[in-house]
């Protein structure tokens, strides 16, 4: 094993970097300005910097795959790009126009491209950041804002092959609420989370579930990704978007592949009593959860506060797989992109 594959092995996920970064910056009189590759090298922040204290602060997460002709592309930037400033809105924070964010891509795929790894799963993780730059501290929306792009070479999220996760449904905590900022993808609503998933991981789980917060019925998202439930009868039901939940590119992308494979496709809300009923029934043949990071995950194994259930053989389920290599071929080029998702970058 070379030094590098040694280091690929023993990396935790998304904790080495490129060599570069982006930066932009925002002020109330200029607007965006100073696109700028520059060394990858810590911030240096005044300690009474707003971000550090009231949390304006939103990022993004998207991949950029090796292609089978050498080439670079990314999977639907642009949806990133339009929830960048869908977030920024949400943080009252100043919004960063959708060609500035392709430009930055481009600019640090370009500069790091010996980077972006070549091996099947494998690929540049790349980390939009944008934060409250104000030095004060007035409880008000920052004036100033910095846009920050990183890159992390990342293998494949399930080096060792896929495992489905046991899930704790999280009946005492809450992610999002009504009128809150579920949809938004905010550091606050990572923080919010990690309690709820020091419980489920006290209770042996993998990941928490999050349900409704008004009256814990409803699933809305698995962790830091989206879910999806395979019936008889070819249909693929995941839960609709609510407002308290992240409206995830791969989720919309799935919707799309699950047509195309003539499945009967619903969004519509979906309780946990039927989720374990119809998991006793057999009507629920496979639960997936799905995210940039590791594409879709099986969910093989619940367990809830009054006591546990396993969705068919607890392992990952065939339109599961199914769905995770198509996703993935189109992504790394192997499989045909009907629908106009890549974009050339590099
Ligand atoms: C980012 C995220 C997702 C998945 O979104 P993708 O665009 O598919 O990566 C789902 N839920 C939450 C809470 C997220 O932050």
């Amino acid at each position: 094993m070379s030094t590098s594959e040694q280091a690929k092995e023993t990396a935790p996920w998304g904790s080495q970097f490129t060599d570069h970064m982006v930066t932009a910056r925002y002020e109330p009189e200029q607007g965006w300005s100073d696109l700028t590759v520059t060394k990858y090298q810590p911030l240096q922040l005044d300690p009474s910097t707003s971000v550090l204290h009231y949390g304006q602060a939103i990022f993004e997460g998207l991949k950029a795959y090796h292609q089978p002709d050498g080439s670079v592309s990314v999977f639907r930037p642009e949806q990133n790009a339009a929830r960048f400033a869908r977030s920024a809105h949400r943080l009252a924070m100043a919004e960063l126009p959708e060609e500035l964010f392709l430009e930055s891509l481009r600019l640090l795929v370009n500069e790091d491209r010996d980077r972006v790894p070549t091996q099947s799963g494998e690929s540049l993780y790349l980390r939009p950041l944008e934060i409250a730059s104000d030095a004060r501290l007035l409880t008000q929306p920052s004036l100033s804002y910095l846009y920050v792009l990183m890159a992390s070479p990342v293998a494949d999220y399930f080096q060792h092959g896929v495992h489905p996760v046991r899930v704790w449904l999280s009946t005492e905590y809450s992610r999002a609420m009504p009128g809150g900022t579920g949809a938004a993808k905010c550091a606050g609503n990572y923080a919010a989370a990690m309690l709820a998933q020091k419980q489920g991981a006290e209770q042996g789980c993998d990941q928490v579930v999050w349900l409704d917060s008004v009256e814990h019925r409803f699933v809305e998202e698995m962790g830091g990704m989206n879910l999806f439930f395979v019936f008889s009868g070819n249909r693929l039901v995941t839960p609709q978007l609510t407002g308290t939940l992240l409206p995830g590119v791969t989720r919309d992308s799935i919707l799309t592949l699950g047509e195309d494979l003539g499945l009967q496709v619903e969004e519509r809300l979906i309780s946990t009593d039927e989720w374990e009923q119809s998991v006793a029934d057999g009507s629920l043949l496979e639960v997936f959860a799905c995210g940039t990071a590791a594409i879709i995950t099986p969910v093989g194994e619940v367990r809830h506060p009054n006591g546990s259930f396993v969705i068919g053989d607890g392992g990952s389920g065939e339109l599961t797989m199914r769905l995770r290599e198509t996703l993935l071929g189109i992504q790394q080029g192997t499989v045909a992109d009907v629908h106009n998702w890549m974009r050339h970058i590099a």
